[in-house]
């Protein structure tokens, strides 16, 4: 049944919210991702949970646009991952009266998806965190707000969008997708260990900190009572896990929505390489790549165009250096080792070092 469909598997939790007699429940495996398990004294075998899996989704050619884009708006811009485009894409909804679905820090700072309705809130959606965020209940949610003819923007992982397409089942006018270009999502039991190492209490990260520096050679920044700390990109031990593939989801070294025509209405990600096809749009201060899956993904983007600075760019140029765009990160000789590390309760070793 749905478990054998493990090695695709995303933990979107589509099949566990369509479950007819609540049959499915999603367990986080050793490395604290999450995977539905069956009971089968209530499952009744009407396999709408396989046949209504994203893994089995059709790829539909697209027209796609792509752009190079940044925000006017200088602070926002640095204090989002690259060109603060998703905070404008927000905003247009809040001002619409619409609701905005997107990952969080909760309290103990596991990630999970909240919804947002107040601006001021936006705060917490903004920035890339670097760990699978939990969908929660934020499917069945969203449902609820588009049968009440609310505007409803959904934000994710390639992964997360096409499970929620899954979960809902119908077309709905008033929901607008937004993915991004995902290199992978990193395990939430090893970020748990991490934060477990830094024996101060922890009052707000930002993996993407360019406040001290660029773009391209961002900081991990950890917030304590009283001050910062900030360590490059590529001597923080748990951001070198995840760049270097040790620590994904085992789905997203075989990832099924990696690919050139999204179920989105857009795609958001990182405009690498951009100082290669445009200079002027390359300030090191962040750029994005926006692109336009659908006529209601190039109507919102329109709408937000006198608050930013855009070029448009061919599609095939605009994705050469971000091949998360279409291929899954390999799995290296390590990823066995980190594997077993997890496993036998010793990962907080390697944190345990890095002091
Ligand atoms: C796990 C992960 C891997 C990524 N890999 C790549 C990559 O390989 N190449 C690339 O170009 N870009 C990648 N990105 C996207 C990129 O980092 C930016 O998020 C994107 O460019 C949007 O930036 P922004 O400045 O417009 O908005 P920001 O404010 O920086 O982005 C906020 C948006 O990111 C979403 N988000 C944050 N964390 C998560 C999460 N854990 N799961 C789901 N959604 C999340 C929020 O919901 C919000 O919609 C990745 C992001 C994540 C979270």
């Amino acid at each position: 049944m749905i478990e054998s469909y493990k090695k695709f598997c995303s933990g979107c939790r589509a099949c566990e919210k369509l479950c007819p007699t609540k049959a499915i429940k999603m367990e986080p495996d050793y490395r604290g991702f999450l995977y539905p398990t069956v009971d089968y004294d209530k499952c009744i075998k009407c396999k709408k949970c396989i046949n209504s899996c994203p893994i089995n989704n059709k790829e539909n050619i697209k027209e796609k646009l792509a752009y190079a884009a940044y925000n006017k708006d200088e602070k926002t811009r640095i204090n989002s991952s690259s060109g603060g485009i998703f905070t404008l894409l927000a905003e247009n909804i809040i001002e619409k009266g619409g609701i905005v679905f997107g990952a969080a820090f909760a309290n103990d700072f596991t990630v999970e998806h909240i919804l947002v309705q107040d601006k001021k809130d936006l705060e917490k959606l903004r920035t890339s965190k670097y760990v699978q965020s939990d969908t929660k209940n934020s499917y069945v949610e969203a449902e609820k707000f588009l049968k009440q003819g609310k505007l409803v923007y959904y934000s994710g992982t390639p992964c997360q969008i096409e499970g929620l397409k899954a979960y809902l089942q119908k077309e709905y006018d008033n929901l607008i997708l937004q993915d991004i270009i995902c290199h992978g999502v990193p395990s939430p039991r090893v970020w748990k260990e991490y934060l477990k190492s830094k024996n101060n209490k922890i009052k707000k990260v930002n993996f993407r900190s360019k406040e001290k520096t660029t773009w391209d050679d961002y900081q991990m920044e950890i917030t304590y009572e009283g001050y910062k700390e900030y360590t490059k990109h590529n001597d923080d031990i748990f951001m070198k896990l995840f760049l270097e593939n040790l620590i994904l989801r085992d789905s997203c070294y075989s990832c099924k929505f990696k690919k050139e025509n999204r179920e989105s209405d857009l795609t958001l990600a990182d405009f690498w390489g951009i100082s290669k096809i445009d200079k002027s749009m390359d300030d090191n201060k962040g750029t994005s790549l926006v692109i336009l899956n659908s006529s209601k993904g190039k109507k919102i983007f329109e709408e937000i165009s006198n608050k930013i600075i855009k070029k448009e760019v061919n599609f095939k140029d605009a994705i050469k250096n971000n091949s998360s765009m279409i291929e899954s990160s390999k799995k290296v000789l390590e990823y066995n080792y980190i594997s077993k590390l997890i496993k036998e309760n010793m990962i907080y070793k390697l944190f345990e070092k890095e002091e």
